[in-house]
């Protein structure tokens, strides 16, 4: 039986009359126990359906926290993901279902998250994301949230989004850790201060190689999504201009200041690049 607490039904009362297009009374039951929060309320709750989240990479990351924005409702979330499902996939890419084996993760992330909230706007890009298809991709959107398994894609987020001003979440796991950064240029330093450039060839394991435990992308992941929400919400993240490092076997979490790098070639006082040409000499995905 669902409840739908006497305080939300005033506050869809109290919205009647401010807004020319008020929550549907369905919206607001599914809904209601973000409403109820003094911090989501009527008027979060109508910011999330007018805020539009691109998440690139629907895996292990990108799985928990497209689940969650879906369900709690912002309004158009793409999912961009050139790969298929594949059986390795099914220990942590929790929004896959065996009989989805074979077919394109974008599109499948769509059907099943349209199932599991048909209110909202699902766009699916089973595209690999390059120099070329980006802007497109990503126009107008009020947040990125980065979970791709390689370093190309990340350094190409990370320097659009800084000559474009679009904040973004990026995230990573290995074994039993993840990392989770938050972007916000130009008041923010970028992933690039920080990691500088793709990593030499095999000097990073994969999780294909090392191994990852999947409620360990899950909660990061929800970290993500958590974060993604905060900022649609109020404009701010704990982790802008921080590393969060999540140490799963020892339970210990860390939250790092990070300091621009004055030399970033991207958003360094004298920037190197202006657009994204440099990409063109990087033949190498580089998976992490
Ligand atoms: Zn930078």
């Amino acid at each position: 039986m669902i409840l739908v607490n006497w305080r939300v039904i005033s506050l869809y009362v109290n919205s009647i009359g401010k807004d020319q297009r008020p929550l549907k009374s369905e919206e607001i039951t599914r809904y209601s126990r973000n409403i109820l929060l003094k911090e989501v309320g009527m008027a979060g709750q109508k910011k999330l359906k007018e805020s539009i989240v691109t998440i690139v990479g629907a895996g292990g990351l990108g799985s928990p926290s497209a689940l969650y924005l879906a369900a709690a409702g912002v309004g158009e979330i793409r999912i961009i993901d050139s790969d298929t499902v594949d059986l390795t996939n099914l220990q942590r890419q929790i929004l896959f279902r065996s009989d989805q084996i074979g077919k394109l993760k974008a599109e499948e992330a769509r059907k099943n998250l349209t199932a599991l909230n048909p209110e909202i706007k699902l766009i699916s890009y089973p595209n690999r994301l390059s120099p070329e298809n980006i802007q497109e991709f990503f126009m107008d959107t009020d947040l990125v949230l980065e979970g791709s398994d390689n370093f190309y894609t990340k350094f190409l987020v990370n320097d659009f989004c800084v000559l474009n001003s679009i904040p973004f979440l990026v995230a990573g796991i290995l074994r039993f850790e993840g990392q989770v950064m938050g972007v916000k240029s130009p008041d923010t330093p970028c992933y690039r201060c920080t990691f500088l450039d793709l990593p030499p060839e095999d000097s990073v394991p994969s999780c294909a190689e090392a191994g990852v435990l999947g409620s360990i992308a899950g909660t990061v992941g929800a970290i993500q999504a958590g974060e993604a929400l905060k900022y649609l919400l109020n404009g701010n993240s704990e982790v802008f201009g921080k590393i969060l490092i999540l140490e799963f076997m020892s339970l210990e979490f860390r939250k790092l200041t990070r300091k621009k790098n004055p030399n970033c070639p991207i958003c360094g006082k004298n920037p190197k690049w202006k657009d994204l040409t440099h990409f063109e000499s990087i033949s190498e995905v580089r998976h992490c």
